[in-house]
This record gives C-alpha cells, structure tokens and sequence, in this order.
C-alpha cells in the first residue's frame, strides 16, 4: 500500500523527466542560456544570474564558472512558499507518516521496500538439439532484439549456424529494473568454445553493444574453425536489384537463379522501384548433394507492399524446383490451350504436309477454331515477335524466361498494343484466329519451345505449376521451418568480408 502511495506520486511528478529532455533538447542546439532557462523553468523559480549561466567555449565544450560562494545573489532565491512543504503545508513526508500511522492500526501490515536490482548472475548451459543461440538467451529472458545483436556480433567471427548441439555456452546475465518496476534481463557476457583450442567471448560495452573476440586473438579476428557456408541479404532494391545484390556481395549466379524465379511474376525492368527491397538466403545445400556450389535456398521480393517468397526444395521425384509459402512451384504452368472451345486437329511431330505433299516435323500443334477467335497469352512474358514472319503468316512470339517460349501462327490480326517489347500477362488476347502465311484454313498453329527448341506443348504439364501435397508437403513445411530458423541468424557476405582474416 505504501509502495504504491509512493509510486503515485512519482507518476504524477513527471517534471524531472520533462526537464531532462528541454536540457537535452537545448543542449543538441547548443544554446546553454535556454538550458538555464529551462532549468530555471522547472524549479519555477527566479533565473540564474547570467554570470552564472553555462557558457560554450570555442570547442562548444560547455563551461561551467566557479561559484563565489560568498556571493548569495548568484543562487535562485526560494522561500518556504516555493517548497512543497512547511508549516502550514503537509509535505510529502507526513503524508506517508499519516499513512503509516494509519496501517498501524490494521491488521496484516506488510511494508514494502524499494526493490533492489539483483546482482548479474552467471550461469551454464548446453545447445539442446535444434534449439539456437537466439532460442538458448530469449529462454533465458533476454530480448529477442538483444539475442540477435549478440549473435549478429559471433557471426562475423564464427558463423551461429555452425555451433553445434550440446556446445557448452558460459552466461552472465545482468538484471536491472526498469522505470516501470519490471526486471530486464540483459546479457553482459557470453562464451563458448568453437573448437578445441580456441574460446569466443562475446562482451556488451557500456553502450549495451556487443563486442565478440577469440581468446588471445585481435579483435574482430576470425575463428579458425568458421566455414562461411550461408549468407542473407536483405536490401532496397535502389537503382538495380543487380547492383544492390552485388554491393552486397551476393555472387552473379545466385542474384541470376533470384531474377529467373521471379520471372512469371515480375518485370525486372519495369515494375521494380528503388523502395522496393529483396531478401535472399544461400548457401550449401541443405540436403542430398555434397557440392559446395552454393545455391539459393530463399528468395523474397516485395513490391509496392507486396511480398512474394519463394523456397527451394526437391521433391521425391528428384526435382529441384521453388515454391511459395504454400508448396506452389514458382514457375506458373502455360496454359494448355490459348484458345477457347479448340479441337486439336493437327499433332506434334513428323507429318505428311497437306500443301507440300512430303512428310515434315510438325513443331507445334494445330487447333481447329473458327476465324476470329481470340488467341490468348499462354504465360505472361515479353513479345519477341508480332506481326508477318514467313510461312507463319501474322504471328506472335513470347518469351516468358530464359527457358520457354510460346509461338502463335497463320492470325488474321494482332491485338491491339500488341508489338515487338510490350509486356503481356497470361490469358491477354494477343491476336485472333485466321489463316495467313501457309495455311489450308482457319486454325492456330502453336509452339513451345523450351532452351530454343520445340517440345510437344501437350507434354510440358510438368514444367510448371506444381502443387506440392502429401509426403512432399510435409517435408516441405519442415524445410521451410529450418530455413527460416538458419535465416535468422546467418551473417550477409558483405559482414564476413569486412571481417578481419
Ligand atoms: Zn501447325
């Protein structure tokens, strides 16, 4: 009860800390005689003697001037009616002592003292299978803010996805209590052994930030058990998604294989704005192969607000391939046919010619539908060619990534802003359905060409598309689990070269 009388009035006396901020405020500014003011302000009393005021040197060091102490004037004056309490006046004290007297008289009197903050506590503990360094210290009541700094401060020296499970860690743990009456665990030193000969001992400085050093090493030196094996970037995209991944050191063929992802989705070119930011998680692979090439196990991109993820797993058919958050393949199917109410008239493959009389490779497939109707994009991507190109009559090439390519011929025209560079979604009208160039009648002829060459457009079901379900699903999900956890705490290219060697 007293703890909390007590407690009130600090909260209504908010003043010292109103204070402190005008005399921090000021002080950033550099003008002392409003600090003195301000402080004047707040005893609300008479203002110091200018003589007396702080002055700035040359430096804008702030120089306080000797007090004459045998001078009274150069001291604000206060009188007893300035101060919260006197004679006539209940003070604060006699509150409380009225109080106290009062709880004397009833029963179960409990008092309460200020508490005092408990001394920094040293304790030990061992990585348990699949928990982290983050986990280890937020299970401990640290932050989650101050376990990723500390772990961001080891990583450069000796990469936290590499500390194994059952690795001994030495903890202390400084708790203090807040302006709120709460405990807060904050960690002032953490150590651990990253290999036989070597210990890490991470320290926080006054400032609360963390500072990580290998035993008889020089600061900042790497661990000579670190394999730098995974990295994250996350940036703004800027001027290039390309020059911020590469600023970052992110190498060639990781922001190439990032770019192809995204492909179905986006415009590189266009849609992509400086503010928009990119997220990309690579490494060794994870599972199955031991090569060292790195590969990328995690793309993000989020624009305009939009976030789009992708993971890469293979699945029990062996395939590689990246899905969103939901275990859809990144790579979006073509659709199967581009016209609507289509007979498929003409297959894939070696066939007699009607016109020509001799048998030739049928590259595409032919579908019988009246003149006119619309032909729709199979896939979003880039028109390559519109308009009259030999036997095809008018046609219209697409290229919807580096690997596939849609072809649509013998139309009677293209659809309006359809040209060589436009941009096209998928199920976009592109033209409509004729009969020019070498043709015996209305039809759309169409090709798929994957890495330059035609495929049979009804095989390539599995290109793309893919729902992940089942086994694959579930093994799916668990991967996506691990690497968000090995995410969170692996270092970016850029901090382990700006490390010392
Ligand atoms: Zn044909």
């Amino acid at each position: 009860m007293i703890g909390s009388a007590v407690l009130g009035v600090f909260k209504e006396n908010a003043t010292p800390r109103d204070a402190f901020a005008a005399v921090e405020k000021a002080s950033i500014s550099g003008n002392y005689s409003e600090v003195a003011r301000s402080r004047a302000s707040v005893i609300g009393r008479k203002e110091l003697s200018t003589a007396y005021q702080p002055q700035a040197d040359d430096a804008g060091e702030l120089i306080v001037p000797e007090r004459d102490l045998n001078n009274a004037n150069l001291y604000p004056e206060i009188t007893s009616d300035d101060l919260p309490y006197g004679e006539d006046k209940p003070g604060v004290m006699e509150l409380e002592i009225d109080a106290l007297d009062q709880l004397d008289q009833e029963e179960n009197i409990t008092t309460i003292t200020k508490q005092v903050p408990p001394e920094p506590t040293d304790e030990t503990f061992k990585l348990a299978k699949g928990e982290t360094l983050i986990d280890a210290l937020t299970d401990r009541g640290v932050s989650s803010a101050a376990a990723k700094a500390l772990t961001d401060a080891v990583n450069p020296i000796f990469p936290a996805t590499m500390i194994k499970e059952g690795t001994e860690f030495e903890l202390t743990l400084d708790r203090q209590i807040d302006f709120y009456g709460r405990e807060v665990i904050f960690p002032v030193e953490l150590s651990f052994r990253p290999g036989p000969n070597e210990t890490l001992t991470v320290e926080a400085d006054e400032d609360g930030r963390f500072q990580a050093a290998i035993a008889g090493a020089k600061a900042g030196a790497k661990s000579q058990y670190a394999e730098f094996n995974h990295f994250r970037t996350r940036a703004k995209v800027g001027s290039s998604l390309y020059g911020a991944a590469k600023d970052n050191r992110v190498p060639d063929y990781i922001i190439a294989e990032f770019t192809r992802i995204f492909a179905y989705d986006v415009d590189f070119q266009r849609q992509v704005k400086a503010n928009d930011t990119f997220d990309i998680f690579y490494g060794n692979p994870l599972t199955g192969s031991s090569s060292k090439r790195k590969v990328l196990h995690y793309a993000q991109l989020t624009i305009d607000g939009r976030t789009k993820t992708y993971y890469r797993f293979t699945s029990a058919d062996g395939q590689t391939d990246y899905f969103d958050e939901d275990g859809r393949s990144a790579q979006k199917s073509l659709l199967k046919t581009p016209v609507s109410g289509a007979r498929l008239t003409s297959g894939f493959g070696m066939r007699r010619h009607p016109l020509l009389g001799y048998s030739k490779m049928h590259a595409g497939i032919d579908f019988g539908v009246p003149h006119g109707t619309p032909i729709r994009a199979a896939g979003s991507g880039v028109v390559q060619v519109a308009g009259r190109h030999g036997a095809y009559g008018i046609a219209v090439e697409i290229k919807h990534n580096n690997k596939y390519e849609t072809l649509y011929a013998h139309m009677s025209k293209l659809a309006a802003g359809v040209r060589r560079g436009a941009r096209v979604n998928q199920g976009q009208i592109i033209g409509y359905v004729g009969s020019t160039g070498r043709s015996t009648g209305p039809h759309l002829h169409y090709e798929v060409h994957v890495d330059g060459r035609p495929v049979n457009p009804s095989r390539i079901k599995a290109a793309g598309g893919k729902q992940l379900a089942g086994k694959d699903l579930a093994k799916f999900k668990q991967l996506k689990a691990r690497v968000l956890t090995m995410m969170q705490q692996a270092p970016s290219a850029l901090q382990v070269a700006q490390a010392q060697p």
